[in-house]
């Protein structure tokens, strides 16, 4: 099976990218990860082309303008990040099934052009305490990033009830367990 689209989001922290690896390594789900375009600041250990496509607010300006997103969303703000339509492009043709890590817009985005071939997978932490913790420990962020990130983690868990699933990662391997459950259904 290729071309199937795997959507996780939820609020940044939650262990979206840790749930992600665990799901890629699973071979026979084939699936293979959209490397999204950002404007944010390149994190220690991060690399261009594999973790982001990193650019100037500019250029990712003039993308939108030449209409190169499949989406794209002010995350936070003067933060943007999309996917493009050739990155969905390269993956399926290589065979691959597609794997998401985006924002609550652009999963819901992805998922009414893609409509039954994409399963869109809301990553819940177990409160917002948790949430705040988690993101403290990972020690990726300035306060004043912490902080809007925590901000609009409130209004993210909102929309977990728009999703096909929600998945509550309070015990990381459950957690894995439960998406691969739900992959398994969907890419059988
Ligand atoms: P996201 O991609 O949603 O921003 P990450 O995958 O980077 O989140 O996870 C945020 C931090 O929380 C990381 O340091 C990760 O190792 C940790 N983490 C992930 N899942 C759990 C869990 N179930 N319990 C505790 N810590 C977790
Ligand atoms: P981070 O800066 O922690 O890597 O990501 C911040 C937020 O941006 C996360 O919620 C992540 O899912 C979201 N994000 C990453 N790539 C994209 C994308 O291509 N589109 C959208 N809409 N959101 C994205």
């Amino acid at each position: 099976m290729a071309g199937k689209l795997v959507i996780l989001s939820g609020p940044s922290g939650t262990g979206k990218s840790t749930i992600a690896k665990q799901l890629l390594k699973n071979e026979k789900f084939n699936l293979s990860f959209s490397i999204s375009v950002c404007t944010r600041k390149k994190r220690e250990g991060e690399i261009e082309g594999k973790d982001y496509y990193f650019l100037t607010i500019d250029k990712f300006k003039s993308k939108i303008e030449d209409n190169e997103f499949l989406e794209w969303e002010e995350v936070y703000p003067t933060c943007y990040y999309g996917t493009l339509k050739i990155e969905v492009e390269r993956i399926k043709s290589m065979g691959k099934n597609v794997i998401f890590d985006v924002d609550v817009n652009g999963a819901l985005s992805i998922k009414r052009s893609y409509k039954e071939d994409a399963v869109t997978i809301f990553i819940k932490p177990p409160s917002i305490e948790a949430l705040e913790e988690r993101l403290q420990n990972r020690s990726t962020e300035t306060d004043d990033n912490l902080a809007k990130r925590l901000r609009k983690a409130n209004m993210e868990m909102a929309y977990a009830r728009k999703f096909d699933h929600i998945v509550i990662n309070e015990n990381l391997e459950n957690a894995v367990k439960e998406a691969e459950e739900i992959v398994e259904k969907f890419i059988p």
